[in-house]
């Protein structure tokens, strides 16, 4: 199964010279919201639970529309239940001629539609843990940060100089480390807009849902945003 790239966009040199940045965390109470000079502010770390230092040891991640934090991942040589993930529709899945479709076709089928975008819903792991304002990026949301920001290393660098970090990934597709965005795919509902960070660009792409099969984007990181 291909991974479709939606997006590839390459981040324009807008600011050719960047001021000096300073740590953005003013104290140990994170999150923190940090203003890049954008329409949203974002989070200074991803979503976790409890002590931000633990998190950072075992990074939380993900699938898409969960907000609960599972320690293992499913077993992939059992039928997926709603216990693996709550958005399974079991029905379709044991209705399924597994022969007459392509794999798109079958996945697409597997889930229950939770919304076309689903910042600030119950669906939303940011809102739904940390509450107040946060929630989970809109695609249009992070294309604003890949459209805006510089990258140097692990920072994104905003317009006004202010920073936040995300995640590195290496160059191999096989061990990025994405971000779910909260908008659906357009083309596929088993799969959600993720982006990832490369040593020198942003990318885009949709990532399925949960884990399928031998994909393993269904758990992603998420980094919050801020009205
Ligand atoms: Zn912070």
């Amino acid at each position: 199964m291909i991974m479709k790239k939606i997006i590839l966009s390459f981040v324009g040199l807008l600011f050719t010279y960047v001021s000096n940045s300073t740590a953005q965390c003013p104290n140990d109470k994170h999150p923190h919201a940090i203003d890049l000079g954008l329409s949203v502010k974002w989070a200074c770390c991803d979503v976790f639970w409890g002590e931000r230092e633990e998190a950072l040891k075992t990074p939380q991640r993900y699938m898409w529309g969960d907000v609960v934090e599972r320690y293992e991942y499913y077993d992939l040589s059992k039928t997926p239940s709603t216990s693996d993930y709550p958005y399974i529709n079991k029905r379709a899945y044991d209705s399924l001629s597994w022969t007459e479709q392509s794999d798109d076709d079958i996945v697409d089928k597997l889930y229950t539609f939770i919304g076309k975008d689903i910042s600030g819903t119950k669906y939303d792991v940011a809102h739904v843990q940390w509450g107040g304002k946060w929630r989970m990026p809109t695609l249009e949301q992070f294309e604003e940060l890949e459209k805006n920001c510089k990258i140097r290393g692990k920072q994104i660098i905003g317009p006004n100089g202010n920073y936040i970090e995300l995640v590195f990934t290496t160059d191999s597709p096989r061990y990025n480390h994405y971000y779910w965005t909260s908008t659906l795919s357009k083309e596929r509902p088993s799969r959600a807009y993720a982006a990832y960070l490369t040593r020198s660009e942003f990318n885009a792409s949709d990532c399925y849902l949960m884990i399928y099969d031998d994909k393993l984007h269904g758990f992603n990181y998420i980094r919050p945003v801020c009205y």
